[in-house]
């Protein structure tokens, strides 16, 4: 088997490189005896992302049946001088942290099939496979058990492993934490190829250590995933603000208030004092059917970005519409909103999660959606935030980035410091998710939105402000080192433990391959 990864390795020329990768390619597959398949030929998709940024060309792609397979692979890789192993979810990276250049792509959604619910000390909970995508795990959960996970993503054709290699976050998780505060239980395939199953009480430190871990220290080949009942309707309701203190102020209450006094969902967004229809006031209505947004409520004072926050409130069919108007109108009565700019629905639980999928189409319809995307996600301290929406919100991004500027705050205590990830420093912090869907030469290049975003970091460097990047991307380990702070010895040290050779996850560029 070395021989044929060797040679794998050590092609001379591309053109007999090609014709040895192809010809090899089924005496790799025999050699390591997968259940699942290798397929060297058509690589493509395992070379790109939703970034569109990037693209870099494995040597295979392969189709892991099992976590059999998964540890297979990469016992293979061990053996060989060079080769890296990158699990692969659905691709929904931006700047190819799925990828592998010359390395073995896994695309984990091709694992057998796993869920099953179990109860634990009277809580449900899902396990589910790795690469199982979020919106299947909502359905079955929903239509076979009635049951939901607690904390989720806006989208959800993102893979349970690649979420929880970074966090997972959405307007739930300012109660519940981020999805890798809502996972009782791995199966992990380590960068040594051993299968091991790891809990807060079982093999505690790869637990800990693969949970925001960046795919960094093992291959998440299942979850148990906590689960409650599913609510079977929400209403969903979005106010605006001219001013973003009253924003901040009213998201800020309602994300510290008791969970039976408070909405199930909260989150928020900027949007540009103008009638564009991606950036402006048409972004802000929930219904079509509705009352298009009235711009003369909107105070002469008022400057060139508004504030919508976005708020739901779980129901079920059983419960009285007056009661629920009770709740609703009390917990807004609260809100210090602009009057007359208050929209809302309601909506099956369901369709809601799946709100994204439906502009998905849209977007594939236009072209926008297979565009390149140069996201930038950050995470930024309450104390900084107000100056972050001066400099940033209504000077860099007065315009727009032609899709949602998300912005809503989150609370640190639902963050398990003993995962991978690192935050902001204040109990509470802010994420802002500048998502760009424009298609050149209709929107800006993806140059000028690259260095749009470095503009934007480099704000935030000088003016000191305390913030960390979200699904982070940079291209040398002083970065990393700064990223990390004083969690940047552990992280060494869990790379030491579980992943030595640095075979994984090559795409994030933190650790170069051992030969
Ligand atoms: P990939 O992009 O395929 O992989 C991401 C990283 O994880 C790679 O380094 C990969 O090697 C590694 N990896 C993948 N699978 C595994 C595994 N099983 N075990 C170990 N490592 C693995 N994020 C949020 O938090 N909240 C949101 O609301 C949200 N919305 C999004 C909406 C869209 C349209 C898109 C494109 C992304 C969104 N994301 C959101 C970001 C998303 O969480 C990341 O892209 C994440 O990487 C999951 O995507 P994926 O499953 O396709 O993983």
């Amino acid at each position: 088997m070395i021989a044929y990864l060797e040679r794998f390795v050590h092609g001379n020329d591309v053109e007999s490189r090609q014709a040895d990768d192809e010809e090899d390619c089924s005496s790799l597959c025999d050699a390591l005896d997968l259940q699942g398949s290798i397929d060297c030929v058509a690589t493509g998709l395992a070379g790109k992302d939703f970034g569109g940024v990037y693209s870099f060309k494995p040597l295979a792609f392969v189709k892991p049946a099992n976590s059999d397979d998964v540890a297979r692979v990469v016992k293979a890789a061990l053996q060989s001088s060079n080769l890296t192993v990158a699990a692969r979810g659905n691709g929904h990276s931006i700047n190819g942290q799925a990828m592998a250049d010359r390395g073995l792509v896994m695309d984990m959604r091709a694992m057998e099939d796993h869920f099953q619910v179990v109860w634990i000390n009277g809580t449900p909970y899902a396990d589910v496979s790795g690469g199982a995508l979020w919106e299947d795990v909502l359905k079955r959960c929903v239509l076979g058990f009635r049951l939901a996970p607690r904390s989720w993503t806006d989208y959800l054709s993102l893979t349970v492993g690649g979420t929880l290699s970074n966090a997972g976050v959405s307007g739930q998780a300012f109660r519940y934490g981020p999805q890798t505060s809502n996972v009782a239980e791995l199966e992990v395939v380590t960068g040594k190829g051993d299968i091991i199953v790891c809990s807060e009480t079982q093999n505690p430190q790869l637990f800990f250590a693969a949970l925001g871990g960046l795919g960094q220290f093992g291959i998440i080949t299942r979850a148990r995933v906590a689960l409650q009942p599913a609510p079977d309707k929400l209403r969903w309701i979005r106010v605006v603000y001219a001013e973003f203190e009253e924003f901040s102020r009213d998201a800020e209450l309602l994300v510290t208030l008791q969970e039976s006094d408070s909405f199930d969902y909260l989150e928020g967004f900027v949007f540009v004092n103008s009638d564009d229809p991606s950036n402006g006031w048409p972004s802000v209505p929930l219904d079509p059917q509705q009352a298009p947004f009235d711009p003369s409520h909107i105070p002469a004072t008022a400057g060139s970005v508004l504030y919508c926050l976005e708020v739901a409130l779980h129901y079920r069919n059983t419960d009285h519409p007056s009661a629920l108007d009770v709740v609703v109108n009390r917990l807004l009565g609260r809100l210090g909103f602009l009057p007359h700019l208050k929209f809302e629905m309601d909506l099956n639980y369901v369709e809601f999660l799946l709100r994204v999928k439906h502009q998905e189409e849209q977007a594939k319809a236009s072209g926008v959606w297979d565009a390149p995307h140069p996201w930038l996600n950050l995470f930024v301290s309450k104390s900084d935030i107000a100056d972050f929406d001066c400099h940033v919100f209504k000077k860099i991004l007065k315009g727009g980035v032609g899709g949602p500027m998300l912005i809503y705050p989150l609370t640190r205590s639902m963050w398990d410091t003993r995962t991978s990830m690192v935050v902001p420093k204040d109990e509470i912090f802010y994420i802002v998710a500048l998502l760009r869907f424009t298609a050149y030469p209709k929107g800006p290049s993806v140059e000028k939105m690259v260095a749009q975003n470095q503009e934007i970091i480099k704000c935030c460097v000088n003016k000191g402000f305390d913030f960390k990047l979200y699904l982070p991307h940079y291209s040398s380990q002083e970065e990393w080192k700064a990223h990390f702070g004083n969690q940047w010895a552990r992280f060494v040290e869990r790379k030491a433990s579980f992943d030595p050779l640095a075979i994984l996850a090559p795409g994030q560029k933190i650790f170069s391959r051992i030969r």
